[in-house]
């Protein structure tokens, strides 16, 4: 789960790491009096969405000269206009694709002095086992920039869990940032509080790029994007409810309801699978053959019949799924217990596409015969190559 940049920056203040005042607002008519509570004279009016480089963004409605979705202000007038321009209206940037999204709430932050401008991230290395920093003195740009022309500038330091973030380490990464004097004691404070935010609050990722050294010598945390493992989010009930659905694709929403592990993609076939590696596989042969996956979706291994219908229904409500491809093999899920789902599903919701079943494994035959005797018209596939010719083939016309 995903976070705005103002709410991240509160996770992080409660922890103790230095970011600016700032408040987020929803109308314009909030702006004036939201500045006057920062000391000025500088302000940065900033689109709360949940994408990266909104800062050399685009607002394609209001035409090529205006300016991205991150904007210094020099008066609180400029603040109000700002965002009177901004609000409402979609932003295209690197990560958004070209729909872009709309800018419905912003945040208004005292500006700072910037002299210097680095990266600063820390992830779960699985290539190690750790928690682990990456840095680099080349902040405020792309970091896959970075790693692709000058990867000698990007340091990494595994943390051992045991003993959290040790003096040394610390001091590794305040060389790696050369940083000195007041920006490398704030260095030494910081790095600890950012790793206790990330360990205790189950963070996936924790990046800040990028981490400022202002002119007067202290760093401050400028940007942040932070993701939580969903799986244990259970136990943040406070993180939970930062969680801004209007950012989520609704599909996906509607899936966490029901507990499907479902990811909505750009194809035309929709797939309904059980078991993640069954359904990466389903989605890898669908790409042989020359068409997309319209979804991951894994119905997982105790799934009744109830979810099984729902999963079909998420699939199905989606206007650009053009087949539906069922690929199960039938372990602690049995065939005819997805057979009757499927079949419930469709007498509910109708089928306007073609759809092809490969079922195998364990009650398998009662499940065919479910399907048969439905009277539906279900293309029945014998293994997974067959499967995806079939369904691919149904599609393509
Ligand atoms: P992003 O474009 O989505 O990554 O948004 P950022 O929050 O990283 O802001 C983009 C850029 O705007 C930064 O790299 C800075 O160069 C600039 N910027 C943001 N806040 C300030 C500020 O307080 N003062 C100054 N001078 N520049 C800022
Ligand atoms: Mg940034």
């Amino acid at each position: 789960m995903n976070i705005h940049e103002y709410q991240a920056k509160e996770v992080l203040k409660s922890f103790g790491a230095p970011v600016a005042m700032g408040v987020a607002i929803t109308s314009a008519s909030e702006a004036e009096a939201a500045a006057k509570q920062l000391p000025g004279p500088l302000y940065v009016v900033k689109s709360q969405i949940h994408a990266g480089g909104r800062g050399k963004g685009k607002f394609v409605e209001l035409g090529p000269d205006a300016k991205g979705g991150v904007r210094l202000s020099r008066s609180i007038e400029e603040v109000v206009a700002n965002a009177k321009e901004m609000l409402g209206h979609t932003l295209v940037t690197k990560q958004t694709g070209d729909a872009g999204k709309v800018v419905n709430r912003l945040y208004i932050e005292d500006g700072a002095d910037i002299d210097r401008e680095l990266y600063l991230s820390i992830l779960v290395d699985r290539s190690v086992g750790q928690v682990a920093f990456v840095v680099s003195t080349e902040g405020g740009m792309d970091i896959e920039t970075v790693a692709h022309d000058t990867p000698e500038k990007i340091v990494t330091v595994a943390i051992d869990p045991t003993a959290g973030v040790t003096d040394a380490d610390a001091a590794k990464l305040c060389d790696a940032l050369e940083l000195e004097g007041q920006a490398r004691a704030d260095g030494l404070l910081l790095f600890p509080i950012l790793y206790d935010a990330f360990t205790q609050k189950d963070m996936a990722l924790l990046e800040v790029n990028p981490l400022i050294v202002m002119k007067d010598g202290r760093l401050r945390v400028l940007d942040a994007k932070m993701s939580f493992d969903g799986n244990a989010l259970y136990r943040h009930d406070d993180i939970k409810a930062l969680r801004d659905e209007s950012e989520e694709d609704a599909k996906e929403i509607e899936a966490s309801k029901y507990d499907l592990a479902y990811v909505a993609l750009d194809g035309d076939i929709g797939c309904m699978v059980n078991g993640a590696g069954l359904a990466m596989a389903t989605m890898d042969i669908i790409k042989l053959y020359g068409a997309e996956p319209a979804n991951f979706l894994d119905v997982g291994g105790g799934a009744n019949k109830e979810k099984v219908t729902n999963a079909f229904k998420i699939i199905t409500a989606d206007p650009n799924v053009k087949g539906i491809l069922v690929n199960i093999f039938g372990g602690i899920m049995k065939c005819d217990v997805i057979a009757e789902g499927v079949v419930a599903a469709v007498k509910e919701v109708g089928l306007t596409v073609p759809l092809v079943v490969r079922l195998e494994g364990t009650n398998v035959e009662l499940g065919k015969k479910i399907l048969n005797e439905s009277g539906l018209a279900i293309t029945a596939a014998d293994d997974l190559d067959d499967a995806a010719k079939k369904i691919v083939a149904a599609v393509k016309g």
